[in-house]
């Protein structure tokens, strides 16, 4: 697979053979099919949902688990798959990763061996799409002691009241994953809720202005019944849950690794093009300065991904240590896209020159799956032995 050029310090070389060819056949997925229609589908805000399967075919979304491992998989090889998903379009890895990532994830550590066998095939596959439903109208940040969503045991059911806000793919996935406290020890619990289910809706967020074609949804859960056997068996408090978010946290550093390169190829790519003063702005040594920050920043961002990736692996990885990832990398990216904006000047607001759309998408993979203060909190609480958290 050729190193891409943002790969300064050839990462690359840490992926064996048979990951380097399957992640190429993901960057050529990207280039073939989502590239041409990223920016149309963007401004419509709609989601491309016919590319689920497709990009399932390639095999990677359940590169993770032992029941739908398709080839030898680590976690830097699916970091750096959602890499080159964001790398093209953001949103696209955040659909995707909603799916095989937060939900998948949540049934591979929180399930059965049953539960796992019956679920992980089909969203493997493209026949399922999931979501994940933590977040809260009124508990963000401080889901763990905000949550007021109610799950009520009646002998083999369970009764499920209240709302959640910002679910990504939650208007058209076969599964949500629904966070709810017990009513009898207000522990939390989570539980697998088909799409259809009575007293289930979901409505769609409108207006958003990053990642807008991920379809994120506000959902009221009325009485919703679930069976005992769809409540996952190894989850019993947000400590378990909290196993599930290290993982995706560092997924999400990877994401805003791809959301910087994107870009700054772009960038790139334009400042050796367009001329002022007779030369190519390339060849401005303030222009320059922007440049070699952005790819300072990437290859630092890069160096940070891998290390906790293969923390990950090797099973020494703590929340702060995924926290530490999320929190420096989206911090980079921010920077980095600002860069990259203000280099392509009036032409970098425009959907048109490449770096308008990773510019705004930035402002969302900030935010989501703990806001850059609520991981520094959690890192400082390592470091320093006191907890900002009430
Ligand atoms: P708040 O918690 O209200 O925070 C607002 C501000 O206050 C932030 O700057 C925050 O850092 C700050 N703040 C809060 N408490 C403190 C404190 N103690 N100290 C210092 N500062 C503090 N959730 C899901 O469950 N599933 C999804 O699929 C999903 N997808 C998302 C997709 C998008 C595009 C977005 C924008 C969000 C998504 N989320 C999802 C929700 C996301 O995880 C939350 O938005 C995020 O955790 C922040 O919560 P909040 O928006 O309620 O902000």
């Amino acid at each position: 697979m050729p190193l891409l050029e943002s790969d300064f310090y050839g990462f690359q070389k840490l992926l064996t053979p048979r990951q380097q060819e399957s992640v190429h056949a993901v960057r050529e997925f990207m280039e073939r099919e989502v590239r041409p229609i990223a920016d149309d589908y963007w401004e419509r805000a709609e989601c491309p949902v016919h590319l689920f399967r497709p990009f399932a075919e390639i095999g990677t979304m359940g590169a993770g688990w032992k029941e739908t491992s398709t080839l030898e998989s680590s976690a830097v090889h699916r970091g750096w798959i959602g890499m080159e998903l964001a790398r093209v379009d953001s949103s696209f890895c955040t659909f995707i990763g909603v799916s095989s990532g937060l939900a998948m994830t949540s049934i591979a550590l929180g399930g059965s061996d049953q539960q796992r066998a019956q679920w992980l095939p089909q969203l493997a596959d493209g026949s399922m799409i999931g979501a994940f439903g933590l977040t809260e109208p009124l508990a963000g940040s401080d889901t763990a002691r905000g949550m007021r969503t109610t799950a009520t045991r009646k002998g083999d059911t369970w009764v499920l009241n209240g709302a959640k806000r910002w679910i990504g793919n939650a208007t058209f996935a076969d599964v949500v994953v629904i966070w709810a406290k017990d009513t009898a020890d207000d522990r939390v619990k989570g539980f697998i809720v088909r799409q259809g289910t009575p007293g289930f809706s979901a409505t769609k967020i409108e207006r958003k202005q990053s990642l807008r074609i991920v379809q994120n949804a506000d959902i009221t859960l009325e009485n919703v019944e679930v069976a005992e056997t769809d409540r996952l068996q190894k989850i019993d408090s947000f400590r378990d849950l909290a196993k599930v978010l290290r993982i995706t946290r560092d997924g999400v550093a990877w994401q805003a690794l791809g959301t910087m390169i994107g870009a700054y190829e772009a960038a790139l790519k334009y400042v050796g093009q367009r001329e002022q003063f007779g030369r190519p702005i390339a060849s401005f040594q303030l222009v320059q300065d922007k440049m070699a920050t952005a790819i300072a920043n990437i290859t630092a961002s890069f160096g940070l991904c891998v290390r906790v990736s293969q923390m990950g692996d090797e099973g020494t990885q703590r929340d702060e240590h995924a926290a530490m990832a999320k929190s420096f990398v989206t911090t980079r990216m921010r920077e980095t896209v600002a860069l990259c904006r203000e280099v392509v000047g009036g032409n970098g607001i425009t959907l048109d020159y490449g770096v308008a759309r990773f510019f705004a998408d930035a402002e969302a993979v900030y935010t989501f799956e703990g806001t850059k203060d609520m991981n520094q909190l959690i890192v400082a609480r390592s470091v320093t032995g006191h907890s900002a958290f009430v």
